[in-house]
């Protein structure tokens, strides 16, 4: 460190040579060396320390390379960016944990959503849901019709082979029904067994659409215990909007063609008496 002196010192000797309207050549001799010594010495001291400079600017610099003969500023500055790092790193696990329990959190919205509005043994929409359709639908759109379905002789399954092949023929009539109506129609368990396709067609085109449903029920066997399948059939009463209807009236008239379709022998489809 005393060698830098050097340079001031030579300067000031040039400077004391000039004074004395002299030109000394030893000091100026002096006074190049002195030069030529801080150069070299700036040039070592860099170097010496490029290392550190570089280790500083990394995440964690080494604690080897970070000491006290280096500017203190530095050091700092190195600490000072590490410790935001940090931070950074705290605020963005915290906003990750937030997204995570909000996305919990919806999940678990939509789950209560679901299973208030899904009947759980079938999967499809329930009658709270089909109140709530209807009110959507009625009125804006033209053509209307609702299918009230029922399994026939139904509680002679739950009593011959038990409740749970009971649930059974629930399942896969649901999934029968769903699989045979269009896209657009929506299908919902009413209650016990049976249930309400919504179609947005005229009656003719949903008296196809019950009929094929109808014959695909009746040609689609239900395995219940090992081998043992059981022939299912349904009966279906279609309605169709008329202008005035509210969906109490129009359920009510669907109702009255699924008992005519029953009291004409079951496994059909009846609409409903004309005006
Ligand atoms: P019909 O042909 O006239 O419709 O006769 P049905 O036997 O199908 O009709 P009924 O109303 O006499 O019997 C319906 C039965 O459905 C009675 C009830 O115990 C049964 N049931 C209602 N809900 C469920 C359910 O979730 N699971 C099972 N296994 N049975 C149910
Ligand atoms: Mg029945
Ligand atoms: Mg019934």
């Amino acid at each position: 460190m005393r060698l830098w002196l050097l340079a001031p010192g030579g300067i000031i000797l040039f400077l004391l040579g000039l004074a004395a309207g002299r030109f000394y050549p030893i000091i100026n001799i002096l006074w190049l060396l002195s030069w030529l010594v801080f150069v070299v010495l700036t040039i070592l001291w860099i170097s010496r320390h490029y290392r550190r400079i570089e280790s500083m600017l990394q995440e964690e610099p080494d604690p080897k390379l970070v000491n006290k003969a280096f500017p203190v500023f530095i050091n700092d500055f190195a600490r000072v960016d590490l410790g935001l790092t940090k931070i950074y790193r705290k605020i963005e696990n915290a906003a990750l944990d937030l997204m995570d329990q909000k996305a919990r959190q919806a999940g678990e919205s939509l789950d209560m959503i679901l299973s208030a509005t899904t009947d759980p043994l079938t999967g499809v929409p329930n009658r709270k849901q089909l109140e709530a359709h209807l009110k959507r639908v009625f009125g804006n759109t033209n053509p209307l019709c609702v299918v009230m379905a029922d399994i026939d002789h139904f509680k002679s399954v739950n009593d011959t082979y038990g409740h749970d092949a009971g649930d059974i023929v629930l399942k896969q009539f649901a999934s029968t029904v769903k699989g045979g109506v269009r896209p657009s129609d929506h299908v919902f368990r009413y209650g016990g067994e049976e249930f309400i396709l919504i179609c947005s067609a005229d009656i003719n085109e949903t008296m196809e659409i019950a009929e094929r449903v109808r014959v695909k029920v009746e040609k689609t066997p239900v395995a219940i215990y090992g081998d043992l399948s059981i022939a299912v059939t349904a009966s279906f009463g279609v309605a169709e909007y008329r202008s005035g209807d509210t969906p109490e009236s129009i359920m009510k008239r669907a109702d009255k063609a699924l008992y005519v379709a029953k009291q004409s022998g079951r496994n059909r489809v009846c609409k409903e008496a004309s005006f």
